[in-house]
């Protein structure tokens, strides 16, 4: 028998969207704190950048069990992706277990020891109130603390007019319009917002980075989809993987020289393709050694702009500033009237008390969660959307599903404590020793490993269909449908009182 819980779902992103649905169809009773004035996390409208489009193709970028819509582009925009989270939640009645413009903003464990924790709730105008759950569902996604940076002269900077902004509040084009903009960082938000303003009509762009990294194009070569490349079992098994038995560390030797020749066949056409040589910007780390979740995917026109100098780009960091001007690591002076801090956002679960952030983060910032869910020494509580990847809305999705069952006593593997354990040091010796490229965003990322994550979800689910067979299932990509007929084929309970 399973009692219903009183679940506190923190986050209306993705993610929080998937544990409130998962946790309703099992029968237990649902709240989502939700500290904005609408749901959609990352793609909530008032915190999107101008022509904001997903990187995932959208039948990667989607529930088990909705498709989006089919008159969406392969890459849907900001607007749309939200409509279809408003969707999903408003035909799961997911919406009605809204609490908006509500933050968590502390827990601490049950008095008289009751299992479950009681959350410190804070409502717009900031008044306080404390609330028991039973159990708390964590989907705070990683994209939400900006990273601040300081350098000196600011103060002069912006006396003399100049404008400091991180990227995520830059989210008006005609900010760029007339003006000097220069944009600190590599990721695909800063060549995004770079391409922006040259296309705003800024007067001069520049983007400052601190190397150039692999950018892979929507269309490899023009002409392949990047998602029938990177995306397929055959791609990831060239790949080492953790807990690899002495067997398959041998056939991988034997492999070596083949993959090598893939991943510089690969390397060569990206050469080509974006004239990488011809913008000054081909990498020097071997393309296999930093695929992760930082991979940016190569916005359009970027390198065009480059090669013919409407962005400037300049290898290093800010140092300080000087007046209107900026000094970068490397000695160059440019002048700007806006600067752009596309530097990415601060990990962190700060509401969680001190004694259980240390269970739950290392003193190197990798994060201790078995499956990138859950942790044996944080009792009745679990992450969805920690577990981030290539197509997050998927993860997010079997993570709900495997997490409901863990915090029933239903899954078809449900761990002890000890394999928890056990299992979590031996992947935190693989990101930080065998393949430390894992390592990034506190090893919360899954790619390059989809499907070998997805495996091990859905047996521990216990699935009975869990594979789709023939050249499918080496040289397709993910398919959400397969998903979710796996899912459905996992022995259904429902809590009751
Ligand atoms: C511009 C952009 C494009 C992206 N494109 C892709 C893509 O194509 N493919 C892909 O796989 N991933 C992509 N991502 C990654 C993206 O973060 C995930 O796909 C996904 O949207 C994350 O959802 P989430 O619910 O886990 O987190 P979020 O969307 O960040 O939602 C977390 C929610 O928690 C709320 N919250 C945080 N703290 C509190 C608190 N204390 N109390 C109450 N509420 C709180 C936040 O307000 C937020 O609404 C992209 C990210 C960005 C920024």
């Amino acid at each position: 028998m399973v009692s219903p819980k009183h679940v506190c779902v923190i986050g209306a992103g993705v993610s929080g969207l998937a544990a409130a649905k998962a946790f309703f169809a099992r029968g237990h009773r649902v709240t989502i704190v939700e500290r904005s004035a609408d749901l959609g996390g990352v793609w909530e409208p008032a915190r999107s950048y101008p022509e904001v489009q997903t990187q995932s193709p959208k039948e990667l970028y989607r529930y088990t069990d909705r498709a989006m819509p089919q008159d969406y582009p392969e890459w849907p925009t900001g607007p749309q992706v939200h409509a279809y989270l408003t969707d999903y939640a408003r035909s799961f009645g997911v919406d009605r277990m809204l609490r908006l413009n509500t933050a968590v903003a502390g827990m601490a464990r049950r008095a008289g020891g009751k299992p479950g924790w009681t959350l410190t709730l804070k409502d717009g105008s900031g008044v306080a109130t404390t609330e028991d759950f039973d159990f708390v569902a964590v989907c705070t996604g990683q994209f939400n603390e900006p990273r601040e940076l300081s350098c000196p002269g600011e103060e002069g900077f912006l006396a003399k007019g100049g404008q400091i902004l991180h990227s995520s509040k830059y989210n008006d084009p005609s900010l760029a319009k007339g003006r000097r903009v220069v944009v600190l960082g590599g990721s695909k938000s800063a060549t995004d917002i770079a391409v922006n303003a040259v296309k705003a009509g800024a007067r001069e762009v520049t983007i400052v980075m601190r190397e150039p990294v692999w950018r892979i194009p929507y269309f490899i070569g023009g002409l392949v989809n990047f998602k029938r490349i990177l995306y397929i079992r055959a791609q990831e098994q060239m790949f080492p993987g953790w807990g690899a038995s002495a067997m398959a560390r041998i056939a991988h030797r034997v492999a070596a020289p083949l993959v090598w020749a893939n991943w510089r066949g690969l390397e060569s056409l990206l050469k080509a393709q974006l004239k990488l040589r011809a913008c000054g910007m081909v990498p020097k780390e071997r393309i296999e050694d930093g695929v992760n979740c930082s991979v940016p995917i190569a916005t359009p026109d970027f390198y065009p702009m480059v090669a013919d100098g409407r962005i400037k780009a300049v290898f290093g960091s800010f140092d300080h500033y000087e007046g209107d001007t900026i000094l970068m690591s490397g000695g160059e002076h440019v002048a700007a009237d806006i600067a752009v801090l596309a530097i990415g956002y601060k990990l962190g679960v700060p509401f969680l008390p001190a004694a259980y952030q240390e269970k739950l983060i290392d003193a190197d910032g990798q994060y201790r969660l078995y499956r990138l869910i859950a942790n044996p020494d944080l009792p009745d509580m679990g992450f969805v959307g920690f577990n981030s990847s290539f197509c997050t809305v998927l993860c997010a999705d079997l993570a709900a599903n495997w997490l409901v069952r863990y915090a029933d006593g239903q899954l078809a593997r449900q761990p002890t404590a000890k394999q928890m354990r056990d299992n979590i040091e031996m992947m935190l010796h693989f990101k930080r020793v065998e393949r430390p490229a894992a390592g990034v965003y506190g090893g919360l990322c899954v790619a390059p490993y989809h499907y070998r994550h997805f495996d091990e979800l859905i047996a521990d689910i216990g699935a009975k269909e869990h594979k789709r067979g023939g050249l499918a299932e080496r040289f397709l990509p993910p398919d959400a449908d397969a998903y979710a007929r796996f899912l459905a084929s996992a022995p259904d309970y429902r809590a009751a009182a």
